[in-house]
């Protein structure tokens, strides 16, 4: 039986828009985009930070605005803003990950001239000696415009406060991960993985209190319900998981997702702001440490090598590569990643998916084969 803190956070998840039309009253919001805009200091500066993950409605209008190649994650976090959920912002931070990123913040910037708009430029080569500094630049930068535009002044204790209940919300879930990983019975992934979104979208604070609610649910049920049986160990890799049925295709297979690499979960959770030195630098270390992203890495081999790490460390059987359509760096990323699994023997299953796409009967069919004829399961 669901707790209500564990239901409040689901239905944020699945319907934003609706659940947080309070929070519009009282705080501005910026929405920013993935990945790696540092929301620490959105949320330092008194504005709610709130990630843009796309829309499943349909296209309307923002295919008239980007090539019919970009990508589809793209394509509908511009649809969200231009056709459905515009009124909703007051500003936009915008990450350039990638070319298509780059040209999406030019038409976003005149569409939206007025509001507050910042593109935020992350180092994508992290193992060169300049990326921290650059990164660190960008998050000084970040806090003096932040500023002018609340007209305060960001100070080092409104800093370090952001950076506690952020850290604080991360631990809070990797904690969770442990127990969904070790009791796959206690949620469902869909559950599990709506309840990360939910992050992403409401107040910090309101996230962590409900959050320890739930982790104090989920300590007391783990010893009542069974263990992995049943189960098999997954790795989903990729970006984002969209439209997010596709968690539910996998608890249809009883499929237990133990590791992920996703921007919207993992790279999200892990790794804490060191709560010491130059808050800037602070960020800077973060953003170094994060696990591999496809346009956004230290090394091209730990496309692969994270990969592997992530599937032995976690016991797992297999690889579900979430593919999102017309992603160039993904594009470029998976025949390597197709190959070195091969060779390790390891079986991966690539889903091609688009946000648009809801129904998802070809692909229930194409999992359902995998599991059947190459993880043996009926
Ligand atoms: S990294 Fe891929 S999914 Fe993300 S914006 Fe660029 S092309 Fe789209």
């Amino acid at each position: 039986m669901r707790i209500g803190a564990l239901t409040k956070l689901l239905e944020v998840a699945n319907a934003p828009y609706d659940r947080l039309a309070d929070l519009k009253k009282k705080k501005r919001i910026i929405g920013s985009t993935l990945a790696d805009v540092p929301e620490e200091l959105i949320y330092a500066a008194g504005l709610h930070p709130f990630l843009i993950l796309g829309t499943n409605n349909p296209i309307r209008y923002s295919a008239a605005l980007l090539p019919d190649n970009s990508c589809s994650l793209a394509r509908s976090n511009l649809e969200l803003v231009v056709g459905y959920q515009g009124d909703f912002f007051d500003g936009f931070i915008l990450s350039q990950v990638c070319d298509t990123t780059q040209h999406l913040c030019d038409i976003w910037k005149r569409k939206f001239s007025d509001h507050y708009f910042e593109n935020f430029l992350a180092p994508r080569q992290v193992a060169r000696p300049s990326a921290r500094d650059w990164y660190a630049q960008e998050c000084r930068r970040l806090r003096k415009e932040l500023g002018k535009y609340t007209g305060k002044e960001i100070t080092d204790d409104d800093l370090w406060r952001s950076f506690r209940i952020y850290n604080e919300n991360r631990a809070l879930l990797r904690k969770l991960y442990d127990i969904k990983r070790e009791v796959p019975a206690l949620m469902t992934n869909r559950e599990f993985f709506d309840l990360v979104k939910a992050t992403f979208f409401m107040d910090k604070e309101e996230h962590n209190r409900l959050l320890r609610e739930v982790l104090d649910w989920a300590e007391q049920q783990k010893g009542h319900l069974q263990g992995q049986e049943g189960y098999f160990k997954l790795i989903i890799a990729g970006i984002v998981v969209e439209p997010p049925n596709i968690y539910d295709l996998i608890d249809e297979v009883k499929g237990n997702i133990v590791g992920d690499n996703l921007c919207s979960a993992s790279r999200y959770i892990y790794h804490d702001v060191p709560l010491e030195g130059d808050p800037a630098e602070a960020l800077a270390e973060r953003h170094v440490r994060k696990p591999h992203f496809s346009p956004i890495n230290s090394d091209v081999e730990r496309i692969y090598k994270d990969l592997l790490e992530l599937y032995r460390e976690k016991g797992a059987e297999t690889i579900f590569y979430i593919h999102i359509k017309y992603c160039e760096s993904q594009d470029y990323d998976l025949p390597d990643i197709k190959v070195r699994m091969r060779q390790e023997g390891i079986p991966l299953l690539e889903l091609e998916t688009e946000y648009q796409t809801t129904h998802l009967a070809q692909m229930k069919t194409r999992l359902q084969a995998f599991c059947e004829s190459v993880l043996g399961r009926m």
